[in-house]
């Protein structure tokens, strides 16, 4: 379903963003405000809003995201010593953009239990 989502706009290339990363199901670019020396957010280029959104026929959709984050951290130079993947679902996780999104963060240690 179209949906006009920021990230659907950085998508269809209406919005500018750093990409680093696309496949026919995902796109992943540089966050705007970035939490760690690498911090990329990782989305699908088909809209959902949220976690409690996705479907089993978005299962392949949802794999890729991880097919791509570890691509990423590879090419960022993060996979060895380690890097978090994480997506918030609603606001009471963090939530502010709602078209799901594995944020890829690393190059620094991380605590746990997130905040
Ligand atoms: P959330 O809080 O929904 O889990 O994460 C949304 C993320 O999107 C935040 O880390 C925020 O910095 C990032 N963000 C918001 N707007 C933009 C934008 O226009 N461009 C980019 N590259 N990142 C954005």
């Amino acid at each position: 379903m179209p949906s006009d989502s920021l990230f659907c706009k950085i998508v269809a290339g209406e919005i500018p963003a750093e990409l680093v990363y696309e496949s026919d199901t995902a796109v992943a670019f540089r966050d705007i405000n970035p939490q760690a020396p690498t911090h990329v957010l990782v989305i699908p280029r088909k809209h959902i809003s949220t976690i409690n959104d996705v479907t089993p026929s978005d299962e392949a959709i949802v794999g890729s995201l991880y097919t791509a984050a570890k691509e990423i951290a590879a090419s960022e130079g993060i996979a060895d010593d380690g890097y978090r993947a994480v997506m918030n679902c609603n606001e009471g996780a963090g939530q502010s953009v709602f078209h799901i999104h594995l944020h890829v963060l690393g190059g620094r240690p991380m605590n746990w239990p997130p905040g």
